[in-house]
């Protein structure tokens, strides 16, 4: 069965010292947690010293982007390997921020969820309209391009290590958060697509995840839909107390 999951991608945030005291913070406080995966994905340089806080693996840690090449002349780059080396067990691909500010199309982010699960790490591929798609009624057509796109040629073993995540553009950053109803109505969909494209089972046992100014006050009433497996969390995810009130929500 399906995992229920509660991921914090920091984003640019957060110095060194700063994200070492978090993690530490966060760990301290997730020992009261039942029934749910708590997963932290920081910035790039604070990997290594998360691995090793995180090496009993309680808490999955997480990268939020990675190469599409597996090594060489690449300035700048991050290699799945590398992430694989410093206990990094996750990766976060697709993020509307990277398909916004650095071109990042469907194409490119299935390359690099190939590279990744060849290298053992499991992605978090991200999906949502912007606000001008929805009201247009063309979120579902949206969402099933890039889910497609993003699972090109991805096998039936291959997709047992991915997880999805539903982010509504509209929703991230802007305090705006999907109903509930828009949520779950989604998340269902979906859930039909994976399960066109694979079958049945694969699509019950992928969790998949609601993205969009999730917080403490609304985790809740999302987290109760049959298909919202729980939550990629932005701002929230950056205090321990909120992040672990939003996973004690199930
Ligand atoms: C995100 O960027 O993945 C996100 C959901 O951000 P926020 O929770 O801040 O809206």
């Amino acid at each position: 069965m399906r995992k229920n999951i509660v991921a914090g991608n920091w984003k640019m945030n957060k110095i060194f010292p700063e994200g070492i005291e978090l993690i530490k913070e966060i760990k301290e406080k997730s020992k009261e947690l039942q029934n749910v995966k708590l997963i932290v994905a920081p910035p790039y340089i604070f990997l290594n010293e998360a691995g090793t806080i995180l090496s009993d693996k309680q808490i999955g840690l997480g990268a939020q982007n990675c190469s599409n090449k597996i090594n060489g002349a690449y300035t700048g780059e991050i290699s799945p390997e590398m992430l694989t080396s410093t206990n990094t067990e996750y990766v976060i691909l697709g993020h509307s921020e990277r398909r916004t500010y650095y071109n990042e199309t469907d194409e490119l982010i299935n390359e690099k969820i190939k590279i990744c699960i060849d290298n053992r790490l499991k992605p978090i591929i991200c999906c949502g309209e912007v606000l001008q798609e929805r009201e247009d009624n063309k979120h579902f057509d949206v969402i099933e391009k890039q889910i497609h796109g993003m699972l090109k040629d991805i096998s039936e073993e291959q997709i047992d290590d991915i997880i999805i995540a539903y982010e509504p553009v509209w929703a991230i950053g802007t305090g705006k958060t999907a109903s509930s109803e828009q949520a779950q109505e989604m998340h269902q969909f979906i859930r039909n697509i994976v399960s066109k494209l694979y079958n049945n089972e694969t699509a019950n046992n992928i969790s998949i995840l609601y993205g969009g100014s999730c917080k403490p006050t609304n985790a809740k009433e999302l987290f109760s839909n049959p298909d919202v497996d729980g939550g990629l969390i932005g701002g929230a995810s950056l205090k321990a107390n909120d992040f672990i009130e939003i996973a004690k929500s199930f």
